[in-house]
Order: C-alpha cells, then structure tokens, then sequence
C-alpha cells in the first residue's frame, strides 16, 4: 500500500499493536542495496514499512537535490513485490509543514556529535548528519518501529544513527546490513545514473582501492599511512580523491596500527559525481 501522509501511517501502525515493524529509510531509486535491506527486514519483522523521500534538509545548497532520481511508480512495484506492506513517499510539506523554513533557526534539528560529524562526509557535507538524524528521528516517530535497517555503503552514517538512538534511548533496534555491489565491484548506488558507460569504468577505482588495501593488510601491513598510500598507483586525472581513511569501524577513531576492527573508506569524484565506498579490514 502507498501512503503520503503520516496519519495513514500512524493509523496502520495502531492496527498492527503486537506485531514486529521493521522500517527501511531510503531516498528511493531503489536498487538491489535496498532491496537487500528490505530482505532482511521481511525475514526479521511481521510488517515492513519502507520510506521514499529525498530529504531536503541532507542535501547542502550546492548538491543534488534537484537532479537526485525519483522513481515512485517503479520503487512502488518493487517493494510489492518484496511484500512491503507500506510505502510511504511523502512530500517535503508533509513531513516538515507547510510554509517551514528549512532552517535551524526555525526548525527542531537533531545535532549528532561533532566528533562523528567532523570528519569523512561530514567534512564537506556541512550539516547533512543533522539533517539526516532529524529525518530519521521522525521516521522512527512516525513509524514508530521495532526495528530499523541501514546499509553498511553509508558506514558514517549507521555510526552516527546508532549512537543517535543510544544517546536518546530511541527504542529501536539498528541492523546493519552489508554493502551490495555489481560484479565488477562498484557498490550500487542511486547516484551510479549520473555515471557513464566510461565513468563506471573510472568508478571502479574506489573498490579497487578498498580491496587491495585490504589485502596488504591481510598480507601483514599495519602501518595506517602505508596502507593508505598504496591507493596511489591507481588514480589517475580523472579520479578526484576526497578523502581516503582508515579508522575504527565502530567509533570512527583513528587508530595507530590498523587491526581487525579497522574500516577503510573512500570518497571521490568521478565525471563530478561524488562516490563513497567502504570496506572492514578485518573478517
Ligand atoms: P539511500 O536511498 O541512498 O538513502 O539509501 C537507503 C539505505 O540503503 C541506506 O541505509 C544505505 O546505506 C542503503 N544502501 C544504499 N546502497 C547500498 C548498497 N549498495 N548495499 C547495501 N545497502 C545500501
């Protein structure tokens, strides 16, 4: 079923008191990443609610919120046939009001630590995991499920979401979900459409990166500078790296040595579209 407003939620929600609710937060464009999500969450819940909605208040005044793909009636086929039992896209008005200024001096915001925000995305991106946590406090609100799904491809993001609901004793349960790629190792994502045929060639590099750094750890190479340094010799003009980290995947602390609990994560740039890949070192 496909709802646009939060008191149809709501009233679903009433109706399915004692059953488990499992929430999927996308932006839509749905991919098999997704779907991976919404999997899980038919395996772990009764009833499964996933949210389309392009989040105004994530995107900075230069980025894509324009351009970003919106895709309802194919996402709408694609959880039926999952067995999603609610869709709910709905419309920037509706989750923030009529009229609202989309700003912090008017608008309630959720502000994660600056610790958690201050580096990775959260370096260029000013104030996206603010608008982030906001939406996805609401969701849960709105929601209100047991459960809620996220993808391991935004590793900065599940951290700061996962301490968002321990700091504010939200009663959900985060379940982090693993990273889907194409066979040729590019991780899906909604932004891979700006890409062409060429770019997506060009966008392997960030995996390519992630895997052989891992493998030099594996073969015994700890020194965190000489991992990273090994991306070198993959870039090229047309990669524009934006940051390349090694850190610890469950507090996003940098390490002296990289050990079985480090992440390595990549952004870049290719044909100016912004990737962001990510990889355990350990496991
Ligand atoms: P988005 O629509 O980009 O906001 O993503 C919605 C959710 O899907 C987030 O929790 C993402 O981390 C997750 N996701 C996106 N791409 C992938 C992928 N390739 N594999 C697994 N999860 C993903």
């Amino acid at each position: 079923m496909l709802l646009h407003t939060i008191k149809e939620v709501r009233e679903k929600r009433q109706e399915w008191k004692g059953l488990k609710v499992g929430l999927v937060p996308t932006m839509g464009a749905l991919h098999a990443g997704h779907l991976s999500l919404i999997k899980k969450a038919k395996e772990t819940c009764d009833k499964v609610i996933v949210s389309v909605f392009v989040n105004p208040i994530q995107f900075g005044p230069a980025e894509d919120f324009d351009k970003y793909p919106r895709t309802l009636e194919k996402d709408y086929e694609l959880c039926t046939k999952e067995g999603v039992d609610i869709v709910f896209a709905p419309s920037p008005n509706e989750m923030y009001g009529a009229g609202q200024k989309l700003s912090n001096d008017t608008l309630t915001y959720v502000c994660p630590p600056f610790f958690y925000v201050n580096k990775l995305c959260g370096k260029t991106r000013t104030g996206h995991f603010d608008g982030v946590c906001t939406v996805v406090l609401k969701l849960f609100n709105i929601a209100q499920p047991d459960f809620a799904f996220f993808g391991q491809k935004d590793a900065q993001q599940a951290v700061i979401i996962k301490k968002m609901v321990k700091d504010l004793n939200v009663p959900v349960e985060v379940i982090q979900c693993p990273i889907v790629r194409e066979e040729s190792g590019l991780a899906l994502s909604s932004r891979n459409k700006y890409l062409t045929e060429e770019g997506r060639k060009e966008a392997l590099v960030l995996s390519k990166i992630l895997n052989n750094i891992k493998s030099c750890y594996k073969k015994g190479i700890t020194d965190i500078d000489a991992l990273k340094e090994t991306a070198y010799g993959f870039l090229n003009e047309k990669h524009d790296l934006e940051y390349l980290e090694i850190l610890n995947k469950n507090t996003l602390e940098e390490q002296e040595k990289a050990d079985d609990d480090s992440i390595a994560l990549i952004a870049c740039r290719v044909e100016n579209v912004r990737l962001i890949d990510n990889m355990y070192l350990g496991g």
